[in-house]
């Protein structure tokens, strides 16, 4: 997990905190490598841009160059800059009381991980004491369906499917009756994925969107895509208008280019990282824990 940028900052860090003063050219040397793995990491572009300047700016201010410990001071500029690219602080989800059903819509391509974050995000919620429900309302890929059933099943999770329905809007919306009728206080809604984010893809999920009034809809996004999921991640903001997103595969992502570049990109936070393929492989994102993970 982020094995590769960790171990390019970490080399970075190491060359700055054994100096005891620090120069002008030593901060435009280190930034200058620093700009190189991020580039590396498949950060975006602008956001790279963006990091180096600030960077340098902060760095060349008397607080870094006439402070008593200058290399600590610089070290702190950059894991706060790395925080904040990372989205600053923890977002929870925005979910309401448990005397009212709060929907939540999962989007994202074909292979993302989106099923499987289903379930994963309904047992998390189960386990903080939550009564989560889910629905199959993914028409469009074959196994979705029976997939949804037989995770939900394994987890005890009960699950709202209609293998004959057409229109996922119709699963959606019956589904929230049901989980309002039968006092779930999370509805958790699994939707169709394709090979793009195409118009008919779009259409689809605003439709959905408009009749269960989400508290929360989030882009499940595959981290191992790097920019490519940053991108998706600004389509589906723009189109259908996005509240986070869920990072899966982070354990096989070396790399962190998704991670590092979506908050500046859509300014939408990442809620939830998948850590594997196990139901439990979900956690909460904290930005600073990853930052301390990315500077060693
Ligand atoms: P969907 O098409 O978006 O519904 O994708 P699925 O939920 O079927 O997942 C596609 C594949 O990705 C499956 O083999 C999952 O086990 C795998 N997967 C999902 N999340 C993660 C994760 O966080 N880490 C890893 N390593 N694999 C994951």
């Amino acid at each position: 997990m982020l094995d590769r940028i960790s171990d390019k900052f970490t080399d970075v860090i190491r060359s700055i905190s054994g100096q005891a003063r620090i120069s002008e050219k030593n901060i435009e040397d280190a930034v200058e490598e620093i700009k190189i793995a991020l580039l590396e990491a498949d950060v975006n572009l602008r956001v790279v841009r963006r990091f180096v300047n600030r960077t340098i700016q902060e760095a060349k201010g008397d607080a870094v160059l006439k402070a008593v410990s200058p290399s600590q001071q610089f070290i702190k500029i950059i894991n706060d800059r790395m925080v904040q690219l990372l989205g600053d602080t923890r977002q929870e989800l925005q979910l309401k009381g448990p005397d009212t059903t709060s929907v939540i819509l999962l989007y994202g391509l074909q292979g993302s991980g989106k099923t499987t974050t289903s379930v994963k995000l309904a047992l998390e919620l189960k386990n903080q004491g939550r009564r989560p429900m889910l629905a199959a309302a993914d028409l469009v890929r074959p196994a979705a369906i029976q997939q949804l059933m037989i995770l939900g099943e394994q987890h005890g999770i009960p699950v709202v499917a209609d293998e004959k329905a057409k229109d996922p809007s119709k699963v959606a919306k019956s589904a929230l009756q049901r989980a309002k009728k039968e006092q779930f206080d999370v509805l958790i809604v699994d939707t169709a994925g394709r090979m793009q984010a195409d118009l008919d893809l779009m259409k689809e999920l605003q439709g959905i969107k408009k009749v269960v009034d989400p508290v929360e809809a989030l882009l499940v996004a595959d981290a191992m895509t790097g920019q490519a999921a940053v991108d998706i991640a600004k389509t589906f903001h723009d189109q259908i208008g996005l509240t986070g997103v869920i990072l899966t595969k982070f354990d096989s992502d070396t790399r962190g280019g998704a991670a590092l570049s979506i908050k500046s990109i859509t300014d939408q936070p990442i809620k939830y990282i998948g850590t594997g393929e196990k139901i439990t492989d979900i956690e909460p994102f904290y930005p600073e824990r990853i930052a301390s993970r990315i500077l060693g």
